[in-house]
C-alpha cells in the first residue's frame, strides 16, 4: 500500500560546484523542519552516481566520513517526514536506479494523487517496486518510456501524474527539476558565485536553504516548468499548457519557515498578516497575547501590533528535544508537551491571555498547552487560531490525519472550545486567510478548510479508501 499521507519534504540541488553534496547537506539542515524522520544525498563526479540515506537528521546522518562519500560536482538532497517502522527506510530518499536512459536519482515533495494506477499498470507491465512510495513510480515512467533522451523520457513522465510534485533529478552530468502544473509545493531557483566567478545553479523547496550557502534567490521554477541544467547550461521549458493555480496556503500559514520566501512572498510578512486581521475578526477583551513557540509567534506579534495588547513570550520552547527520551515509569501528566515547552509563571500569573497559535488538527496538543497556562495562574485563556478550522485532509503533501480525527470537521466551534478547555476560541475566516495572502486572482488551495479539492474527484475518492485502510494496516 502506498504511504502517501506522510509525505511532509524538503528538496534541494546543486549544479556545477566541487563541494555540492556538502553545499546540499547544508541547504537540508536548512530545510530540516520540512522533516525529521529521514534524509539522504546522492551525487555525482559525471560517470557514477553515489546515495547516502538514513533514519535521522541531516547534522546526525550526514558526518564528515558520509560526505566524504558523496563526491562530484552534482548533488541532490531530500528530508523527509514519514511513519516510523521497519519499511521506513525503504522509503528514504533520494531513489537511485540505473535503467535505460542512464543513471538517475530523484527527491520528490508532494504527493502524487494517481500513484496508485499507475503502479498497478507498472506492475502488469512487468516493473518490479522496491519502495510504497509513490516516487519511485515516477523512475519506472522515465524507464518505459519510448522518447530517447532523459528529458524527453521525463517530459513523458511528468504529463502522466497528477497531483502535487517539487521534483529534483540527478543524472551523470546533469540536474532536472521540475514542479507539477498547479505548483501546489514551493521549488525555488538560484545562483551561488564560487570564487573566480564561476557560477553554479541551485534549487531548494525554501530559500532560507540559500541564505545558509551564500547564493541569490532568482525565482521559482514556474508551475508545469522542467528545467534543465547541463554543461550545456540552463535550459527553461514549459511541459504542459497553463492551469489554474493551487499554492498550499498551508505552507504559509505553518509549515514553512517565516525567514522564507514562499511563491514569490515573504511567509513572516503572512503570518503577521494572518494575525493582524485575526485581532480585527475575533478580538478578546484580555491583558496579554502569547504565542504558542515556535508556530504561533508571527502571528501572535501581528495579534498584539493590531489589538493593542502587549505581546509576551511566557511559553518557553526546548529545541533540543530529541528522539530519545526517557520517560518516567509513573504518568506524568501531560508529559510529551511538558518536554517541549514551559510556562514563564509570572508573566501569565493572574492575566487574561490570548494564545495564538497556527492550527488545532486533533485538538489534543492545544488542551495540554491551555491547561498549562492556566496552571501557571492565567485567569482566562482566549484561544486565536490564524486560519479557518481545519475541516479536510490534505492529499497534496501535508500530514493531516483523516475526517475522522480531525477535530474541526465534526465538531462546532463551541465544542472545540470545550474540549480544549479554552475560555473562548476564534479562527481566521477563510476571507481574512485569503486577504492576508494577497489572493486575489485565487491562486492558492484551501482544500483542508473547505473539502474542495482542485484535482480530480475520482482519484480522491480512491485515496480516501486506500487511506483507511493505509491506517488501519499501521
Ligand atoms: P493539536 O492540538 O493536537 O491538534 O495540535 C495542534 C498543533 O499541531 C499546533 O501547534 C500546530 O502548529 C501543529 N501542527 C499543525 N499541523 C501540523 C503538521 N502537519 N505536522 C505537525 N504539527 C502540526
Amino acid at each position: 500500500m502506498f504511504d502517501k499521507f506522510r509525505e511532509e519534504c524538503g528538496v534541494v540541488a546543486i549544479y556545477g560546484n566541487p563541494e555540492a553534496s556538502k553545499l546540499a547537506y547544508l541547504s537540508l539542515y536548512a530545510l530540516q523542519h520540512r522533516g525529521q524522520e529521514s534524509c539522504g544525498i546522492s551525487s555525482s563526479d559525471g560517470r557514477e552516481l553515489f546515495t547516502r540515506k538514513s533514519m535521522g537528521h541531516v547534522a546526525d546522518v550526514f558526518t564528515p566520513q558520509v560526505l566524504g562519500e558523496l563526491p562530484g560536482d552534482h548533488a541532490i538532497g531530500h528530508t523527509r517526514y514519514s511513519t516510523a517502522g521497519d519499511t521506513a527506510i525503504l522509503n528514504a530518499q533520494p531513489f537511485c536506479v540505473s535503467c535505460n536512459k542512464g543513471k538517475i536519482a530523484v527527491a520528490h515533495n508532494g504527493n502524487i494523487t494517481n500513484a496508485g494506477e499507475l503502479r498497478r499498470e507498472l506492475e502488469r507491465r512487468g516493473s518490479i517496486f522496491q519502495s510504497n512510495s509513490d516516487t519511485e513510480v515516477i523512475l519506472h515512467l522515465v524507464a518505459h518510456s519510448a522518447e530517447r533522451t532523459l528529458a524527453g523520457a521525463l517530459r513523458d513522465a511528468l504529463l502522466q501524474l497528477e497531483g502535487a510534485f517539487s521534483l529534483v533529478f540527478l543524472a551523470e552530468d546533469r540536474i532536472i527539476v521540475a514542479r507539477d502544473p498547479h505548483g501546489f509545493r514551493p521549488l525555488a531557483m538560484g545562483q551561488r558565485e564560487m570564487s573566480g566567478g564561476k557560477i553554479s545553479t541551485v534549487f531548494a523547496s525554501e530559500t532560507c536553504a540559500f541564505d545558509l550557502i551564500d547564493a541569490v534567490y532568482l525565482n521559482d521554477v514556474q508551475p508545469g516548468e522542467m528545467v534543465i541544467v547541463g554543461p550545456e547550461g540552463v535550459t527553461r521549458e514549459r511541459y504542459t499548457p497553463e492551469q489554474p493555480l493551487s499554492h498550499c496556503a498551508f505552507e504559509h500559514v505553518y509549515f514553512s519557515r517565516p525567514d522564507s520566501i514562499v511563491f514569490g512572498r515573504a511567509v513572516q510578512e503572512s503570518r503577521e498578516a494572518l494575525g493582524c486581521a485575526l485581532a480585527r475578526e475575533a478580538p478578546a477583551d484580555a491583558d496579554i497575547v502569547v504565542p504558542v513557540p515556535d508556530s504561533g509567534v508571527a502571528a501572535a506579534l501581528g495579534y498584539s501590533n493590531e489589538s493593542g495588547l502587549p505581546y509576551r513570550q511566557a511559553l518557553i520552547r526546548n529545541h533540543y528535544v530529541g528522539r530519545t527520551f526517557i520517560e518516567p515509569s509513573q504518568a506524568i501528566r501531560d508529559f510529551g508537551v511538558k518536554l517541549k515547552l514551559n510556562p514563564v509563571r509570572h508573566l501569565l500569573e493572574g492575566k487574561r491571555v490570548v494564545l495564538v497559535d497556527d492550527s488545532i488538527v486533533r485538538g489534543t496538543t492545544s488542551r495540554k498547552i491551555v491547561r498549562m497556562v492556566r496552571n501557571a495562574g492565567a485567569s482566562e485563556v482566549h484561544v486565536r487560531i490564524s486560519c479557518p478550522p481545519t475541516i479536510s485532509p490534505c492529499f497534496y503533501g501535508v500530514d493531516t490525519p483523516t475526517k475522522s480525527e480531525l477535530i474541526g470537521a465534526n465538531n462546532t466551534i463551541d465544542e472545540i472550545r470545550k474540549f480544549i478547555e479554552a475560555d473562548s476560541l476564534g479562527y481566521l475566516s477563510l476571507g481574512g486567510l485569503r486577504r492576508a495572502l494577497a489572493d486575489e486572482n485565487h491562486n492558492y488551495c484551501y482544500a483542508c478548510y473547505t473539502g474542495d479539492y482542485p484535482t480530480d474527484f475520482v482519484h480522491i475518492e480512491q485515496l480516501l479508501s486506500s487511506k483507511k485502510s493505509t491506517l488501519s494496516a499501521h
